[in-house]
């Protein structure tokens, strides 16, 4: 019987993995498909390396906004194998790693619960003391849909493969993924129209920033919101979709539909109701958010498989932490869970640090909220990117700053900090005894600040 079985090898499981070995040699880790992470093959990093490119190029075709010209064109043709280039090598060097793992300790199958002891995989049988499950998350996408489009209906799965850029594309959906693919794609010269169902885009939670991000983008992007089309075909290797926006029908003819609409758990894969037959619906699981443990098990769920967060520092984390209780077991502790933050990739990219605007709403905190808008912000006007703005949140009573969202040039640096600074339980007022710069964006975060404390 082995002292740990761990299934999945994305970020997760890999990560449980380099824990668990440094304790015992008595683990098996099992892996369906490729051991390189959805992160390094066809998420985080690709995506990346996509939108970087597309960034440059908007750069150079709006060097304007520094006062510059150009002229001639961009050639686009070498995108596609750069992404490729560039994600082979961060897939390889995970690899490199795993490959220097016990190959005893790994199995390359898909596994199943036969009972809450026993997993099954390539046609054997193996036993364990506890289990991490790491088993990650697929796109979503219209069966019907594929079934009449085939290959022209990609997700982001399939994106990175396209030999070449298309010349248009339909992408359906406005969250995370969606909004960073359709700019990136637009930016790169792509006739881009995004469907979105409701009227939302990426992850503020803001209702004030929300309205901003969804201007700003629009000025850029094409975006339907409360519209998605009725219905689709496949005509000459084009892609026709027919939709009715304010009462009118209209058709708009495209190489490629992406479907960027959500992803869903492959928690259904394991065949939990082996365990549980109320597990055949993995919205039964009951999961203990803080321990990761489900019901009374020794299993314990990490990463994209179960969460309201799918972001890859977290999966890494929840997979060195949850170690512990699986050797320990059964004497559980709570996982330490960094301060939030998320970032989207956008331009002005989003992020949220600490709570956002909705979790301090939901949890009845009183807070004041310090606004500061970017189109007029010294550093943000000479870098020629004033656009966006950003809110701080600050506890009424004990004063400390609990949450801020951005929509902002650098956001990623700035949430950083933010973060960190949440993370270290400080008040409004030791926060504004830090330096600031000048100029620098984070002077426009000050301002935010500032018009917080005066709530107080
Ligand atoms: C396009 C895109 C962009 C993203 N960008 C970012 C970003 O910028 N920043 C960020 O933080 N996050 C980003 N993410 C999210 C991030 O990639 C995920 O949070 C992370 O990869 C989750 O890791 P995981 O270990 O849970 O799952 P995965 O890496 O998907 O690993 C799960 C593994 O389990 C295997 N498996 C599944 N079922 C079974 C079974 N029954 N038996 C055995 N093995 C099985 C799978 O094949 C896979 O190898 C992005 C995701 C996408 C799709």
């Amino acid at each position: 019987m082995y002292d740990i079985i761990i299934i999945g090898a994305g970020t997760a499981g890999i990560s449980a993995y380099k824990e668990a070995v440094k304790h015992t040699q008595n683990i098996l880790i099992i892996n369906q498909g490729p051991w390189d992470t959805t992160c390094a093959r066809v998420g985080c990093m690709p995506s990346k390396v996509l939108i970087s490119t597309a960034n440059r190029m908007h750069d150079i075709e709006h060097a304007d906004e520094v006062a510059l010209s150009s002229t001639g064109t961009i050639d686009t043709s070498q995108v596609m194998p750069h992404v490729r280039k560039l994600r082979d090598q961060f897939t390889a060097a995970t690899i490199k790693d795993v490959d220097r793992w016990n190959p005893e300790h790994k199995i390359s199958a898909s596994a199943k619960f036969i009972n809450e002891n026993t997993v099954e995989a390539a046609g054997q049988r193996y036993q364990a003391k506890t289990f991490i499950i790491a088993v990650g998350s697929t796109p979503n996408y219209d069966t019907d849909w594929k079934n009449i489009l085939k290959d022209r209906l990609i997700t982001s799965d399939d994106i990175f493969e396209l030999t070449e850029l298309p010349q248009s594309m339909a992408v359906i959906g406005s969250g995370v993924i969606a909004i960073e693919l359709a700019q990136a794609m637009t930016r790169l010269g792509v006739k881009t129209t995004v469907f979105a169902r409701s009227r939302k885009v990426g992850a503020l939670t803001s209702p004030e920033l929300q309205q901003v991000a969804q201007d700003v983008l629009s000025q850029e992007l094409d975006i339907r919101f409360e519209v998605l089309p009725e219905h689709v075909r496949l005509e000459n290797e084009k892609v026709i979709l027919n939709f009715k926006q304010n009462n009118q029908d209209h058709t708009v003819e495209v190489d490629y539909v992406l479907s960027a609409t959500g992803r869903r758990s492959l928690l259904s894969s394991l065949q939990l109701e082996n365990i549980d037959p109320t597990f055949a619906d993995i919205k039964n699981l009951k999961i203990n958010d803080a321990s990761k443990q489900l019901a009374d098990y020794p299993i314990f769920i990490i990463g994209d498989a179960h969460t309201q967060n799918p972001i890859q520092h977290i999966a890494a984390t929840d997979g060195r932490n949850v170690v512990q209780n699986c050797l320990n077991f059964p004497n559980i502790q709570t996982l330490d869970a960094p301060s939030p933050l998320s970032i989207v990739f956008s331009a002005p990219e989003m992020a949220i640090a600490g709570l956002s605007h909705k979790q301090l709403l939901q949890k009845n905190i009183l807070f004041a909220t310090g606004k500061v808008s970017f189109e007029t912000q010294g550093r943000a006007t000479v870098l020629g990117k004033n656009k966006g703005a950003a809110e701080v949140y600050v506890d009424m009573q004990s004063r400390k700053l609990l949450g801020a969202e951005l929509f902002v040039e650098s956001a990623e640096h700035m949430a950083h900090l933010l973060s960190w600074i949440i993370a270290e339980d400080l008040t409004i007022d030791e926060v504004l005894t830090k330096p600031f710069y000048h100029p620098t964006l984070e002077e426009g975060l000050r301002t935010a600040l500032v018009r917080a404390f005066k709530q107080l």
